[in-house]
């Protein structure tokens, strides 16, 4: 595999999309007018944060409602880069409640 080049195979190594400045701003106000401000790790209202369903570092889709659910920022980083567990594992393999349909 010594004529592995550029654009012959993704780079896996690539870094992720970062998540931050304005543009994580502008989709965490956009994740709490789609989905409401109950935070969907805990079941509360009064999310302030979008958390990533799937985390990035599996592969989750960055910038992608679909793939953010509103969340307080305490449970945002207790959950770190774990899987879901609890109702929010329910909605993470159904994704439904996060069907924009
Ligand atoms: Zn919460």
């Amino acid at each position: 595999m010594s004529d592995r080049g550029p654009g012959l195979l993704a780079d896996p190594a690539a870094p992720t999309e970062r998540w931050g400045g304005r543009k994580a701003q502008q989709y965490v106000r956009l994740t709490l007018e789609q989905y409401g401000s109950v935070c969907w790790l805990c079941g509360l209202p009064g999310a302030t944060s979008a958390d990533h369903i799937i985390p990035r570092s599996q592969g989750g889709a960055v910038y992608d409602l679909r793939n953010l659910g509103p969340a307080h920022k305490r449970c945002n980083e207790s959950r770190g880069n774990r899987a879901a567990s609890g109702p929010a594992a329910i909605i993470e393999n159904g994704m439904q409640f996060f069907s924009l349909a």
